[in-house]
């Protein structure tokens, strides 16, 4: 079967490779349909994330059929439609049972596919603790709803769930790339007041707004961020602030426009250790809370995507065939043609 393997040294290439097998008793293995690219699979590439193994298949947001199952598996059966989580966790540990599904001490807990154990950019992928890790699209859901289903969109509806959202708030979101769209139309749930998106690509606040998932948009070096949230918060700046731009300086702007005793919930991953200039700070009183998405709300955002509450359809901008992810990789990378997301088909077509 065809599948992207990181080699290590900045390489990824499109290669033949042996199909999945079950290896335990737990596990599924999915024909994948449709899959994506994630900036962390830049962040491999890039030799940033020194837990990945070279030689891996990468892939960590995708969806599929399930084409066969080991005897243990109980919620899902070969024919079914299913989602993927990004994390492996076995439901069982001390973590687990807490609902820290990212911390599970399994072998494999955590983020493994696509990073330590064969993902889903490829034609099959098995997918250990299957109960766990798969999530059945409904009948009146598309796959390109469900593709971000386990990945950044439960990176925002979770960071949204512990950003402490009340009714009215005012919400500030660093970062409009695709965790941070996610992040915006989950907070959105919590019907905040309105929700300032903060970024240096215009063209993606456009989105935002265009969507009514921002309000209010802010470009840094066009715009005072720091005045302008005190302006549209009464003064005090703003109640939740969720940092997902992982830049140079936007830890600095998340506590910065935070109002004093808010929550500031740094979901980014960055690529360089982060100031924390807690004399500056003194006073202000903040909570901060910091990223690694405990994927433990899947069922829950399937069936907010099934009633229409959530739909991160809109994010795939581009769409292209598995034989093509070389070209797709290159354009995600390098951020070309306004590209927010891709869905890249595998196998036939529906
Ligand atoms: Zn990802
Ligand atoms: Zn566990």
């Amino acid at each position: 079967m065809k599948a992207v393997v990181y080699k290590g040294n900045g390489q990824v290439t499109l290669e033949e490779r042996p199909m999945p097998v079950l290896q335990d008793e737990r596990d599924a293995i999915i024909q994948v349909t449709l899959t994506t690219i994630c900036s962390s699979d830049i962040h491999i590439k890039h030799g940033a994330v020194p837990r990945a193994v070279p030689g891996t298949i990468l892939g960590h947001e995708f969806v599929g059929k399930v084409v066969e199952t080991g005897k243990a598996v109980k919620k899902v059966k070969p024919g079914d439609r299913v989602a993927v989580n990004v994390e492996t966790f076995c439901g069982e540990c001390f973590f687990c049972k807490r609902g820290f599904v990212n911390n599970c001490t399994d072998v494999h807990g955590g983020w493994a596919l696509g990073c330590r154990i064969d993902g889903g950019q490829a034609e099959y992928v098995r997918i250990p603790y299957a109960d766990n890790g798969l999530t059945v699209i409904p009948d009146n859901v598309t796959e390109e709803q469900a593709l971000f289903n386990g990945d950044i969109l439960s990176t925002g509806y979770w960071a949204a769930k512990i950003g402490e959202l009340h009714p009215a708030d005012t919400v500030a979101v660093i970062g409009a790339g695709p965790t941070g769209l996610c992040t915006m139309m989950c907070a959105r749930l919590y019907t905040p007041a309105k929700i300032i998106a903060i970024d240096t690509d215009e063209y993606r606040l456009a989105l935002a707004k265009e969507k009514g998932i921002a309000d209010i948009t802010l470009v840094p070096g066009r715009d005072r961020i720091e005045e302008a949230v005190l302006q549209a918060s009464g003064g005090r700046g703003a109640d939740t602030v969720f940092e997902v731009a992982g830049g140079k300086d936007t830890f600095q702007t998340a506590w910065k426009i935070a109002r004093p005793n808010a929550v500031v919930v740094i979901v980014a991953m960055y690529e360089e250790p982060q100031m924390l200039p807690l004399p500056d700070m003194y006073g202000k009183n903040l909570v901060f809370k910091t990223g690694g998405v405990d994927g433990s709300y899947c069922q829950e955002i399937m069936d907010l995507t099934a009633c229409g509450k959530l739909d991160a359809g809109f994010l795939i901008t581009h769409r292209c065939r598995l034989d093509a992810i070389m070209e797709a990789y290159d354009i995600f990378e390098n951020k070309k043609d306004h590209v927010i997301k891709y869905a890249v088909r595998v196998g036939a077509d529906d």
